[in-house]
């Protein structure tokens, strides 16, 4: 059985940039570009206020755009190692928790995600840590949080070849005040969603920046998220079988 790690993404929140690593595309019979069916969550998302998206800024991958199409999504969130009763850092711990799950549940409506136990079943997998330092120009910079994907075969019992699939580690840190727990995990689960970019509009949950005042999501956001979800990928197609 070969490994396909294929690609592998990395965004960083800091101002303008997504920046992009891309490795290797090391296996030709990957599934062709396709469109899958509009999840009905998306399907039946309508904006009354007609307030527009920010689809342009949205950058798609080498294997097309980075969305979803089995659902629920298993998203891991990690959990303090101790009773919170026990100690002090235990329930700092929990503080985090309790202020990362909202954010799971105010994009819930629109892809459906189910909170898993344990990280080895998670397609999205959030851990309570320093992002590593970034350096700049500047010096080194601490982030608040950072996402990154890569993608694998999933294996299938329909499909002998499997499945071409993403998963995501995602870092938020501790040393955030909770409003700001809350904001970071709302923004970087757009990303990790499929928004690959971010929003110039301070009142967008993918606006580009740290705000004092962190935005729910808005209908931009769902709006942009809809679009992107009526776009060709090869992820979640079946690789051809007999590839080596
Ligand atoms: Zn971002």
């Amino acid at each position: 059985m070969k490994r396909l790690l294929v690609a592998f993404g990395l965004a960083i929140c800091t101002f303008l940039s997504i920046v992009w690593f891309q490795v290797r595309i090391a296996n030709a019979s990957l599934p062709a570009t396709q469109v899958h069916p509009l999840p009905p969550t998306l399907e039946r998302w309508q904006d009354p206020s007609a307030s527009g998206d920010y689809f342009s800024e949205i950058k798609p991958s080498k294997i097309g755009y980075l969305i979803w199409s089995e659902f629920p999504i298993a998203v891991y969130v990690q959990r303090p190692g101790m009773p919170v009763w026990a100690s002090a850092s235990a329930r700092r711990f929990q503080q985090w928790v309790d202020a990362v799950l909202p954010a799971i549940q105010e994009w819930n409506p629109y892809l459906p995600m189910v909170v898993v136990d344990r990280p080895e079943k998670a397609d999205i997998a959030i851990w309570r840590s320093r992002p590593p330092l970034q350096v700049t120009p500047a010096g080194p910079y601490a982030r608040a949080a950072l996402v990154s994907y890569e993608i694998y075969q999933k294996r299938s019992s329909k499909r002998p070849g499997g499945i071409l699939s993403h998963k995501y580690t995602m870092f938020i840190s501790p040393d955030l005040s909770w409003p700001y727990i809350q904001a970071a995990a709302r923004h970087e689960l757009g990303h990790a969603l499929g928004i690959w970019g971010h929003s110039r509009v301070e009142t967008d949950a993918l606006y580009f920046s740290q705000v004092r005042n962190p935005p729910a999501i808005s209908p931009r956001d769902i709006n942009t998220l809809k679009r992107i979800y009526q776009q060709p990928t090869q992820l979640g197609w079946p690789i051809a079988s007999g590839s080596r």
